[in-house]
């Protein structure tokens, strides 16, 4: 399908475009600003600026063309199915936008007087309630900024606590599919990890977790439905157990989306655990700075919960405790983990999301998306090796490996010639216990036309990656970049712009993107 090369490098509607130091020298500028007073005083005390910036001088809508062309080079919830494991790419409901967009909360500072934004603290605690009554769990922080920020904050109350008995343990377990955060953390922390293998089932192996208990074993790190895409069955008997060996235990709800509504964490012994409110809560990946990983924590824990939090006084206004103070519930603060209450704009969205669901519209996007990937691994077990298949059903999301690819094809080319079809590639070599492992959520909103043109897509090049056509190698052939070298990219990346040198003069004529320097 190769057509004749173009001029511009365009192709009909994708248009290329280089980089915006390409574009635009940095010795012009896209605005007129008034010249100062000659020999006009400022108030810079000698610190005025010398030399020019050095950004790109571009007009408004030349800059607006720009970033919209960069765009369109963008896979996006909002164009397709987007199957990434263990990441819950839900859609972003348009409702919570409009929410959050109101000005009481979007342009509330966040050290207005609390008697000014009693509306916004009324938001972050009615939120919170959401959060712990969901979990069955009796308190809560917002602060956190992210799932590996609570997870980090879930770490550093446990150690607080294990602190505040005098306890010196030095160990947290995490099974051998954790995500790569929960070992991270620990560490962070200032633990040593140590693997907790799994089972031929995918799930913990209990006798072996239970013979590695005792009186160094600080906590538990599982994440439940885990990310193998099944539920721990034995996750109230491995809590007992750790509980009975005095170590806590953390549970990483990355994957609360599969069971919100049907299982309480609470219910199940968790002492901690943090809900990315842009997986199971529909906020955006990101959107709008920083994102939201509350964390919901036990009663052992409770009193060791981060400041600032958000607390309802008897004359039912909200007050946002800022202080330790000696009342017995929160004078074991473990301190701070930002400066200030969490970030309002994913707040009022994941509220919006939760109250235009209801208690009985939650438990239904567990079940629907529970449906959907279970539609999605019956429909490709017989294309793609499924490892835990023989589990019993998965949770919201289908595992495969890529036993028996021909032609020394891989997951990664297969997962490229799924870009060549028009779909974002599913997450890739991970869980780390099966071979090749391609994890694919498809999320409770995928229609099931839409569930059905994806597994077409898959079910073709999952069939080519086993009958080793070597064209998936140099896949995606219809992207603008072809293939990457990953690998240089990440140990070799060039983050900054440099100014080509001024010997190499760029030829007459448009050059290609490879002669322009300063790459
Ligand atoms: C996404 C995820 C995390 C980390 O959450 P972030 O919000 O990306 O920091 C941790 N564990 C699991 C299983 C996840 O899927």
């Amino acid at each position: 399908m190769e057509g004749p090369p173009t001029v511009t490098g365009n192709r009909a509607l994708m248009l290329e475009e280089p980089l915006i130091f390409e574009l635009a020298g940095t010795t012009t500028t896209g605005v007129d600003l008034p010249q100062s007073a000659a020999g006009g005083s400022n108030r810079l005390g000698g610190f005025e600026r010398s030399e020019p910036i050095g950004l790109p001088g571009l007009s408004e809508p030349e800059t607006v063309r720009h970033y919209t062309r960069l765009s369109r080079q963008n896979y996006a919830i909002d164009l397709g199915l987007f199957p990434l494991g263990s990441c819950t790419m839900k859609h972003n409901p348009r409702l919570n936008e409009k929410v959050a967009r109101l000005p009481g909360f979007a342009d509330c500072h966040p050290l207005a007087p609390t008697q000014t934004v009693q509306g916004a603290l009324g938001v972050i605690h009615e939120l919170g309630e959401w959060l712990k009554s969901l979990t069955g769990m009796p308190a809560v922080a917002m602060s956190p900024k992210a799932g590996a920020h609570g997870e980090l904050c879930g770490i550093l109350a446990i150690r607080a606590a294990l602190e505040a008995r005098g306890d010196a343990r030095k160990v947290v377990l995490c099974p051998e599919s954790a995500h790569g955060t929960n070992p991270a953390t620990a560490a962070f922390a200032g633990y040593e990890v140590e693997d907790i293998p799994a089972n031929a089932d995918g799930r913990v192996d209990f006798d072996a977790l239970e013979a590695r208990l005792g009186p160094d074993i600080a906590a538990v790190m599982i994440t439940n439905p885990n990310t193998c895409g099944l539920f721990e069955r034995d996750f109230r008997r491995i809590a007992d157990a750790v509980h009975a060996a005095g170590g806590l235990v953390y549970c990483d709800g990355a994957n609360f989306n599969a069971i919100v509504g049907r299982v309480r964490p609470g219910d199940l012994g968790v002492d901690a655990m943090h809900i990315n409110l842009h997986k199971t809560f529909s906020t955006p990946h990101g959107g709008g700075g920083p994102g939201s990983g509350p964390v919901v924590f036990s009663e052992a824990l409770a009193p060791f919960a981060p400041l600032p939090f958000v607390e309802q006084l008897e004359d039912g206004s909200f007050h946002l405790v800022e202080e330790e103070t000696a009342q017995e519930h929160h004078a074991s603060t473990f301190g701070r983990m930002t400066a200030f209450h969490g970030q309002m704009g994913m707040f009022t969205r994941a509220l919006a999301y939760i109250l235009s669901h209801g208690a009985d519209g939650l438990k239904q996007v567990a079940e629907d998306a529970v449906l959907n990937a279970n539609y999605i691994l019956r429909s490709l077990e017989d294309v793609l090796a499924a490892p835990f298949a023989h589990s019993g059903h998965c949770m919201h999301e289908a595992l495969f490996g890529d036993e028996g690819f021909g032609g020394g094809l891989t997951t990664l080319d297969l997962a490229k010639g799924l870009i060549d079809e028009g779909f974002h590639p599913m997450t890739m070599y991970f869980p780390l216990v099966v071979h090749g492992a391609m994890l694919v959520e498809p999320t409770e909103t995928e229609s099931k036309a839409s569930l059905d043109q994806f597994i077409t897509a898959l079910r073709s090049v999952a069939q080519r990656a086993k009958a080793g056509d070597q064209t998936l190698k140099s896949a995606p052939h219809y992207a603008p970049r072809r293939r990457l070298d990953e690998t240089q990219a990440a140990r070799k990346p060039v983050l900054a712009w440099q100014d080509p040198p001024a010997t190499s003069q760029a030829p007459a004529g448009t050059p290609s993107r490879s002669e322009r320097g300063g790459r």
